[in-house]
């Protein structure tokens, strides 16, 4: 059914007006607040829309005119350009309300990429804030849409006027909203209502259309595994335009009723101390303390560089507070095993990795209760269907294959793309992502990475590199490693290491004039780890890894500059 995220934020409202849904900028907005902003933002997108409509008539264009003949903002593309704040959630909402298909789009992004989404996906009105004014007039100009700001909402002061939130304008927004709820077509859970970009690992980043019907079913799916509730607190750090910062952590916990706490940089040292505060040294809790946490790997690693760096006491608080939380989340890629155990050596935490993608956002994790095995992202969550298919197109319940999922959120199509669309289903409806997995004894799924970048061909071996990756990271002198296969006349691909070293290992090696890891070493290492055609015979020390904003590293960019260079 239609809107059934704005309808639960309603109910929230309306069971309680004050309660918290997002905090931001230390302040807090109730999801009454929210509701009505969202209710705005969809007046004026409608406003906008009849503005388009002339504006197009005049160009000689002749206006998209809705089933019912009435004009209607219908199916029309709506961009969202704002950090994570109250305006974009209002903003998501607003546009869901009034039609629109959203489409969030990283601020973080390069001009010319804000400019290929946009145009891609034909947007017509941006959604998006003052500070980022002058930047989006110069788009909107080049793609011919128009922009309109968010208007700011209104944050909560209990203190200073309890009364402020009156009844009477939430009565008038929630009865205007439920018209508007009813208004919608009963029949629209299949109409578009988002439009997400692939994180572009592997090539231009897709669009992925979503209907109303699969991001509710998600959110659900969510909210059961995980349990979230009223009672929860997330403290939310990822970017909103890919899968796992808007459904995991920003659409499920509204749904539930949760409190969003947004950090949009994120920092190490903000995201430890917010645990401190959370539970204080005395043993109590806090009033507004964090009880949710997810982020991708590397933020991991870095927290726990930051851990490193503190003084004893101020360790021995921080592992204290992040025991307190109720849950602690990690995916977007490969968990590698020396940080998972780390992390639950310091934290008593068992990180629950999940598997996930912007095609059908979450299909595989690990148990909220029960075994959490590392290396592995668990099993399917309720109501998706898995399958391991092999190379000859059978199914294997116990081999490798590439992984094909069937489950109520799956994507209704790549924007404009409807070949790629179609070869990327087998029969039955499952859809085909491009991971090669295995199962282990228990059945819990292994990823072992993506069939075209990560599954290298070495003298007729298949290898995977996360494998490899996991063996290697467990070197003390090793920070971050990325293996990849490059091209060999003789094997096919060779199997080459690029090492981002340990800061202690790359002081010590400066010190003694050599390097911080040597080929020599790695092999050696390897070599009492790994069978002999896995080792590495190739090793670059670099200082970083080039990650995009999920944190990932795009192999194939890699392969050709490495294959370049050789
Ligand atoms: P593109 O499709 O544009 O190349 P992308 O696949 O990285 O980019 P996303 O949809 O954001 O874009 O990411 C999904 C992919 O992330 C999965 O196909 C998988 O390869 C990887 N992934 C997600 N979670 C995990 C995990 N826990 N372990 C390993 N890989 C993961
Ligand atoms: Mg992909």
């Amino acid at each position: 059914t239609f809107m059934e995220v704005a309808k639960e934020a309603l109910r929230h409202a309306s069971a309680n007006h004050e309660r918290t849904a997002i905090i931001s900028d230390q302040k807090s907005y109730s999801y009454a607040q929210i509701v009505a902003s969202a209710l705005d933002i969809s007046n004026i997108l409608s406003n906008k829309w009849i503005e388009n409509m002339h504006h197009s008539c005049e160009a000689g264009n002749s206006p998209v005119e809705d089933i019912n003949g009435k004009s209607s903002l219908h199916g029309t593309r709506v961009g969202i350009v704002a950090k994570p704040s109250p305006e974009f959630v209002a903003g998501i909402l607003g546009t869901w309300l009034s039609g629109g298909v959203a489409v969030p789009i990283a601020l973080s992004y390069p001009e010319a990429e804000i400019l290929h989404v946009m145009n891609d996906s034909d947007i017509s009105i941006i959604l998006s804030t003052q500070e980022h004014q002058e930047v989006m007039e110069n788009v909107a100009a080049k793609c011919s849409a128009r922009l309109s700001l968010l208007p700011a909402v209104t944050s909560m002061t209990p203190k200073k006027d309890p009364d402020e939130l009156s009844e009477t304008k939430l009565t008038t927004s929630t009865s205007a909203l439920v018209a508007k709820l009813d208004e919608s077509r009963k029949d629209a859970g299949d109409d578009p209502a988002l439009i997400l970009y692939t994180s572009g690992t592997t090539g231009k980043p897709k669009g992925v259309v979503h209907t109303h019907r699969s991001i509710i079913s998600q959110v659900q799916i969510l909210t059961e595994a995980w349990e979230y509730t009223i009672a929860d607190q997330f403290l939310h750090c990822l970017p909103l335009h890919h899968v796992h910062g808007l459904f995991n952590a920003l659409l499920a916990p509204l749904y539930a009723g949760s409190v969003v706490e947004f950090m949009p940089k994120f920092s190490v040292r903000g995201v430890w101390q917010r645990w401190r505060e959370s539970y204080p040294k005395d043993g109590s809790k806090a009033d507004d303390a964090i009880t949710l946490f997810t982020g991708v790997p590397t933020m991991y690693t870095r927290l726990l560089q930051g851990y490193e760096a503190m003084d004893p006491d101020l360790q021995a608080a921080s592992a204290s507070a992040a025991n307190h939380l109720r849950l602690m989340m990690c995916g977007s890629s490969a968990l590698p095993y020396p940080i998972m155990k780390q992390w639950e050596e310091i934290t008593g935490h068992r990180l629950l990795e999940r598997y996930g993608m912007t095609e059908f956002v979450m299909a595989l994790s690990n148990p909220l209760h029960g075994i959490r095995k590392g290396g592995t992202v668990g099993k399917p969550l309720p109501r998706v269907e898995v399958k391991i298919i092999t190379e000859d197109g059978s199914e294997t319940t116990t081999g490798v294959g590439e992984l094909c999922v069937r489950s109520p959120s799956l994507f209704k199509e790549y924007w404009k793309q409807p070949e790629i669309t179609k070869a990327s289903f087998i029969d039955g409806g499952f859809f085909k992502t491009g991971d090669t997995v295995t199962v282990d004894e228990d059945s819990y799924y292994i990823i072992l990475g993506r069939t075209n970048a990560d599954i290298m061909k070495v003298g007729g071996y298949k290898l995977s590199a996360l494998e490899i990756e996991a063996v290697i990271l467990e070197h003390e002198a090793v920070s971050e490693c990325c293996v990849l296969g490059l091209p060999d006349k003789d094997y096919g691909e060779v199997v080459c290491a690029i090492i981002v070293p340990q800061e202690e290992a790359k002081k010590k090696a400066e010190q003694e004039l050599k390097p911080a890891l040597s080929l020599e070493e790695l092999r050696s290492w390897s070599t009492e780890r790994l069978a002999p055609y896995k080792i590495p015979t190739r090793l670059f020390l670099w200082d970083s890894l080039p990650r995009n904003a999920m944190g990932k590293v795009n192999k194939k960019e890699l392969k050709k500059l490495l294959a370049g260079e050789s």
